[in-house]
């Protein structure tokens, strides 16, 4: 080999080896191009890729790799706003949850309640409890159609309450009442001004025929705003509705159960117990009167029974008014017995005898228009001077309006012979 030649081959090695590092070089230069691209791309940083023609496989790589990071992006996003979601719905459940306990609850605490003082007062606490009322309060209807406040709880010193709305007012309760529907501050801006001032919210207590009353609980604007909460409000009232119509029910039954129907005084049962009571309580002196009326026989024969019917619920209504201490009860037909604690037999004769010229000088008209002649005759014993026992004490009086009969009628006659008045 020439020299020539030797010089030609060593400049084509020089060339080829040139070549390679120039290559190589280059392919590094991209390989750190790659490498920043990504580094901006996992610090967040916009990037964006130019292309001018043909798509390189180093841009083709970024292409992806932008692609794939947008995905990834997207799936990151979404995975972000269902944890959202179900974190919502969780504290949704959650709410739901403790609300359906504390329904729970309120159905133990009330539903056996069948005292209606002690129901409104029990749920009025838990109102309060619930809702972080200010004041809340329980309006029901009466007979003569009012709403009449019942309960108040919270702080009651706040402004000043209505005791009585009529029911045909425009008041909010009272239309509460008659659409039987919720109101609130948002439902009705317009309108009601009442409700606006303090942020309340007036449920209705829908009976099963009729509205039974409102529940009305003051609180901040903020917790009106929310729907769950009204609707849990609507919830308690039902429960309260269906308890205020057991416990109504319930002393309907119970003053059935004591009183009697056609006078509405006690009956004779109720008598029997009370009597125990009270000579249970050891008392100085008890005095018993047994009123009789005097030839009512003749009242129904001659009047009619309907007369005779109506001169016994006025004569109830009468000693009933004449009163103080003690009770009445009808003893049986047109017998009454009339219990006074802590009454001497002086001043029991007394009454007694007023009671006698009541009856005698009131004017009992039939239907035709025609005065009924009505008297009494009573017979009187008492505790201690004419026995101890309550059974005795009746027996006594009973014998004492034996006597008065047989004396000619329209008279009082004391049981003891000791006693004269
Ligand atoms: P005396 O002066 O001796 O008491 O005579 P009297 O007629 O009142 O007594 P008697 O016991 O013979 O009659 C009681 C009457 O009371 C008989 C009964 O028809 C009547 N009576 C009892 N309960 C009722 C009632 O609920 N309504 C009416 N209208 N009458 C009744
Ligand atoms: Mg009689
Ligand atoms: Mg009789």
């Amino acid at each position: 080999m020439s020299y020539s030649e030797l010089i030609l081959l060593l400049v084509i090695f020089f060339l080829i080896v040139l070549r390679v590092f120039i290559r190589k070089q280059s392919s590094l230069n991209r390989v750190n191009e790659l490498r920043s691209f990504l580094k901006q791309i996992i610090d967040g940083q916009s990037v964006e890729i130019k292309v001018d023609g043909k798509m390189d496989e180093v841009t083709e790589v970024k292409s992806l790799f932008l692609d794939l990071h947008r995905k990834m992006e997207n799936a990151r996003k979404d995975l972000e706003e269902n944890y959202h979601k179900l974190q919502l719905s969780n504290l949704t459940l959650e709410e739901k949850y403790a609300q359906a306990y504390t329904l729970q609850l309120i159905q133990e605490e009330i539903g056996r309640e069948l005292d209606s003082n002690q129901l409104l007062k029990k749920t009025l606490d838990i109102l309060l409890g619930v809702f972080g009322s200010r004041r809340c309060m329980i309006y029901m209807v009466d007979e003569n159609q009012n709403l009449v406040l019942k309960e108040v709880s919270g702080v009651i010193a706040s402004n000043p309450l209505p005791a009585i709305i009529p029911l045909n007012s425009d008041h909010i309760y009272a239309r509460s009442c008659n659409e039987r529907r919720v109101f609130t501050d948002y439902n009705e801006k317009d309108v009601n001004e009442q409700i606006k001032q303090v942020g309340s919210i007036v449920v209705p207590l829908n009976g099963r025929h009729s509205c039974l009353g409102i529940m009305v609980m003051e609180n901040d604007m903020a917790r009106l705003t929310n729907q769950d909460l009204m609707d849990f409000a609507r919830l308690i009232a039902q429960e309260l509705s269906l308890s205020m119509e057991n416990a109504y029910l319930y002393d309907k039954m119970r003053k059935m159960a004591i009183h009697d129907g056609l006078t509405g005084v006690y009956n004779r049962m109720y008598l029997m117990n009370y009597m125990v009571d009270i000579f249970e309580k050891k008392p100085q002196q008890v005095s018993v009167i047994i009123f009789d009326l005097d030839h009512f026989k003749m009242v129904n024969d001659k009047f009619g029974h309907l007369a005779g019917d109506m001169v016994l619920k006025t004569t109830a209504a009468i000693v009933q008014k004449m009163l103080q201490n003690g009770i009445l009860a009808r003893y049986g037909g047109e017998e009454f017995v009339m219990v006074l604690p802590e009454v001497d037999p002086e001043l029991a004769y007394f009454i007694a005898e007023k009671i006698r010229c009541a009856i005698e000088e009131h004017e009992f008209i039939s239907e035709d228009g025609v005065r009924i002649p009505v008297t009494l005759s009573a017979g009187l014993a008492s505790y201690p001077i004419d026995s101890d026992s309550y059974e005795v004490l009746l027996q006594l009086a009973d014998e004492a309006l034996y006597e008065a009969k047989n004396s000619g009628r329209n008279r009082v006659c004391v049981a003891s012979s000791k006693s004269n008045y």
